[in-house]
């Protein structure tokens, strides 16, 4: 066993040394990712497969073909060729979310419609489901899990040779630092993801030719929507704040210019859905 536990540390120690660095787009941030596409993409199609089989999908009718024509607009400014991008739509009129697997899958729920407003809206939700995909978060996530993993099993093959510890000292030990290594180290990583995404995906709408100032206003009716009721979903994967706003600021100015350079020939923040 313990010999087991050292052979995925070192397994995990030499993927961190040797492989692991691929690059964000747009952003172009360093990430630390040991899964190829190869096995993410299978995985994220079965996951998407049996998601979808417990849902009731929309198949046809306007909202069908109004999130189809985003879907595509942004698809197209991400690269269609590398990933086989599919957008399902749910049934789910109380439902305010949106969701992305690796490889492309995403599912849109019939309730943040309202939430988006508008077409442009909607650019800005699919741009950052997309933008989680495109930066492969999923990957890193597991890549995350992974090292921590591999960290545990070398603390673990530590605490068996000290004789002054009990098992049941060890068993505290190996809790605590787990727990600390969930908190600390994986669950941050994942409001970055999101600040990431929003950034792909207001630069990616802009770049479709819808006005990224959208993206802004969408949080304010995100909040809007869960002030009352129940948070909606889309909040407690993707926790709103303030910093999240500024962050999307901060990069407005650039992404105004790509939308100067690209604006559709129509209004896409007249209201469809409210
Ligand atoms: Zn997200």
């Amino acid at each position: 066993m313990r010999k087991l536990l050292f052979a995925i540390l070192c397994a995990a120690v030499a993927a961190t040394a040797f492989l692991a660095c691929t690059k964000v787009p747009v952003v172009g941030r360093r990430q630390f990712n040991l899964i190829p596409d190869a096995l993410m993409l299978p995985i994220g199609t079965s996951a998407y497969q049996s998601t979808l089989a417990d849902l009731k999908l929309l198949k046809k009718g306007e909202q069908v073909e109004q999130v189809t024509q985003v879907s595509r607009a942004i698809t197209r400014v991400a690269g269609s060729d590398r990933y086989d991008w599919e957008t399902a739509v749910i049934k789910e009129p109380d439902t305010i979310n949106a969701w992305a697997l690796p490889g492309g899958k995403i599912a849109v729920y019939t309730g943040i419609l309202p939430v988006c407003r508008n077409e442009a809206g909607l650019a800005f939700i699919l741009g950052h489901e997309v933008g989680h995909v495109v930066a492969r978060h999923g990957a890193e996530r597991m890549s995350q899990q992974l090292a921590v993993l591999g960290g545990l099993a070398g603390l673990y093959a530590w605490t068996e040779r000290r004789t002054e510890l009990t098992d049941e000292q060890q068993a505290v030990l190996l809790a605590a630092v787990g727990l600390g290594a969930e908190v600390g180290v994986v669950l941050p990583f994942s409001r970055k993801h999101e600040r990431e995404a929003d950034v792909i995906g207001m630069m990616y709408m802009a770049r479709a030719g819808y006005p990224p100032g959208e993206s802004i206003k969408i949080w304010d009716r995100m909040e809007a929507a869960g002030a009352g009721s129940s948070l909606p979903a889309f909040l407690s994967t993707h926790p709103s704040d303030e910093q999240r706003q500024e962050n999307l600021r901060d990069w407005l100015q650039q992404a105004r210019r790509r939308y100067e350079r690209n604006a559709l020939d129509r209004d896409t923040t007249a209201v469809l859905w409210d």
